[in-house]
This record gives C-alpha cells, sequence and structure tokens, in this order.
C-alpha cells in the first residue's frame, strides 16, 4: 500500500461549552478570535455550532464549540484531548497575563515545555487551554484578527493539542502512519505529575504538534471538554489516501460526509479519542463575503428551509463588537 499524504497538522478542534452567550463574550473578545461562522449542529439543529478563526478562517486556526446547556460540566480524562494550545507571538504572554487581570481569568503560572514559553488557563466552562510564545515568520499562513488585541499579541492559529491515554502506543503508531514524526519526550511540568510527555509534529506550520501523555484518569464529556480533534487532508485525494491508510491500521472510519466548509471522515483512535479528517475547502467564505463572516445564522442546505422554526428555538446571543465592548 503506498503511504498516505501526511497531514500538515491541525485543521480544527470542536468543544462542548454550556451557556452561548459567555462562550461568545469569552472567545471573541477576552481572547479575541474572529467569529468566522455561526451556524447550528447539524445532528441537533436546536443548539448552535461558533466557529472561532483567524481574520480568514484559515484551515488550522479553528475552534469551534456546540454550547449543549443540558449537558452538564465534563471531567478530562483519558480518551480525550485534554488541553489545546494556540501560538501567540515571541513576548506576548506579558499582555495576556495582563488582559487576563483586566478580565478577571484565573491562569497558572508559565511554563516550559520544548523550549516554549506556555501559559495556562482555562476558559469559562473549564476547558484547558494554553498559549504558546512562537517566532510568527513573515510568510505565516494566518491573518490576525484585531478587532480587540493588538497584532503584537494576536492568536495565531493552533499550536498543539495533548492526548491523554492509557496506552499510548498504538495511538503513536497511527500518528506515524498520519506522517507525524516524533521529536522526544519531556518529563513534567505536564499536565498530571509524574507523567512522560511525547510529542509528535507534522510539517505545519499551523497546528503543528499532538503531544501524548499516559494517564488513566478517567474522563466524562461535558461542558469544558474537547469533543474531537480534526486533522488537514487539503483534498480529497489526501483524505481518501489517508482513510484507507487508518481502515489499514485497523480502525473504522466513516465515509465521507458534507460538512459544507469542508467535507469530513471521522474514526475513534485506539486510545479512544474522536478524529476527523477534514478538507481545506470550501472553506468558511463559500457562504458569505469575507467582511461578513458570522454576522448571521447561516442555515447550511436543508435548515435553510426551517429558518423561522431553527431562530425561534434558539436562544438570542449577541456578537461582541469592539464599539460596544467594555472598555480596558
Ligand atoms: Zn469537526
Amino acid at each position: 500500500m503506498t503511504d498516505p499524504t501526511p497531514t500538515p497538522g491541525i485543521h480544527h478542534v470542536t468543544c462542548v461549552a454550556g451557556d452561548p452567550q459567555r462562550n461568545l463574550d469569552f472567545w471573541a473578545e477576552t481572547l479575541g478570535l474572529r467569529v468566522v461562522k455561526r451556524s447550528v449542529n447539524q445532528d441537533d439543529p436546536e443548539t448552535y455550532h461558533f466557529f472561532f478563526a483567524d481574520a480568514e478562517g484559515t484551515p488550522g486556526t479553528s475552534i469551534t464549540f456546540f454550547p449543549w446547556l443540558n449537558l452538564s460540566a465534563g471531567t478530562v480524562g483519558t480518551g480525550q484531548v485534554s488541553r489545546t494550545a494556540f501560538r501567540v507571538p515571541s513576548g506576548s504572554l506579558d499582555f495576556w497575563e495582563e488582559r487576563f487581570d483586566d478580565h478577571g481569568v484565573e491562569y497558572d503560572d508559565r511554563i516550559e515545555r520544548f523550549g516554549e514559553a506556555a501559559l495556562p488557563f482555562r476558559d469559562p466552562d473549564g476547558l484547558p487551554v494554553e498559549l504558546v510564545e512562537v517566532d510568527i515568520p513573515d510568510d505565516d499562513p494566518t491573518v490576525p484578527w484585531t478587532a480587540f488585541i493588538p497584532e503584537s499579541a494576536a492568536i495565531r492559529g493552533f499550536h498543539s493539542v495533548t492526548l491523554w491515554l492509557t496506552d499510548p502506543g498504538p495511538t503513536e503508531e497511527l500518528l506515524r502512519t498520519m506522517g507525524f514524526e516524533e521529536q522526544g519526550s519531556e518529563e513534567p511540568p505536564g499536565d498530571a505529575p509524574g507523567d512522560k510527555r511525547t510529542r509528535f509534529s507534522a510539517v505545519g506550520p499551523v497546528g503543528t504538534h499532538v503531544d501524548v501523555v499516559p494517564t488513566v484518569e478517567s474522563g466524562q464529556q461535558g461542558h469544558g471538554t474537547v469533543h474531537h480533534v480534526a486533522f488537514r487532508t487539503p483534498t480529497d485525494e489526501d483524505q481518501a489516501s489517508m482513510r484507507r491508510a487508518v481502515q489499514s491500521a485497523g480502525l473504522r472510519p466513516t465515509g465521507q460526509i458534507d460538512r459544507h466548509w469542508f467535507r469530513s471522515v471521522y474514526f475513534r483512535e485506539f486510545g479512544g479519542v474522536l478524529f476527523e479528517l477534514a478538507t481545506s475547502g470550501p472553506g468558511y467564505t463559500s457562504d458569505e463575503p469575507l467582511a461578513e463572516l458570522g454576522e448571521r445564522l447561516v442555515l447550511p442546505g436543508e435548515f435553510g428551509d426551517r429558518r423561522r422554526e431553527i431562530e425561534a428555538a434558539l436562544p438570542n446571543v449577541t456578537i461582541p463588537r469592539p464599539e460596544t465592548a467594555d472598555a480596558d
């Protein structure tokens, strides 16, 4: 069998949130990401699906949320993405600590991992997040969104995800199949004391790393946990070759599913984490002009005919805008 086209890295991360307005306020205003799409969960159209990304919705920058009010708080544990990290420009963590102080966001002490400075904190639902300082090259594919945060500190897409796994071996082999290379291991500071963290890296430059940490702590899906992580398979051909490789490895990927802004294949990997393979196209600008991303509720496909009914069932929310925001 021929090797699949290696993935360049993470495409998006999808999480479970509680209150939709609180989720919007934190991710769009406090962290300053752009709302690039406001839609509904395709399997549950009475629930929003929010997409936050860089200024242009570049693949490798979007974190998405299902605000499921009827779920309760989750617990991070084995078989989950335990931590999601974003890239920020070198030297910007002072800015972020000050901003978090101003906005009442609790954060932990900075830590150093693989030679990089990271600032760990949680979102209002308890989702573990980190900002990691990196040198952003001039030709970086991400485009900073500067409505709330200056370019010198703006988030520039994903840095990494961390996977908590009972038995990391089979997942590590899968990551190699997908095109990640093992970079080495580090002892704490990690997520669980005493545990070793092993880093796998794709070519990137965005969403480059997957860290693997062995743990037996059990978790529960709910507010403040990651639902799945998607990896980039830029073209349909790339995705088909990766799907075949995943199937040959003994996993059971779905067929291709149309997610309107990308096409997706899902499978649960050996350690229990839900993985997705997502194409680069058609992209978030396929149904809204770049200047108007996120302005209106987008109801793709068959949901468009039920707009009145769907809108009536959704809670009212307001997209944070700089002119209405509290002064810092
Ligand atoms: Zn997804």
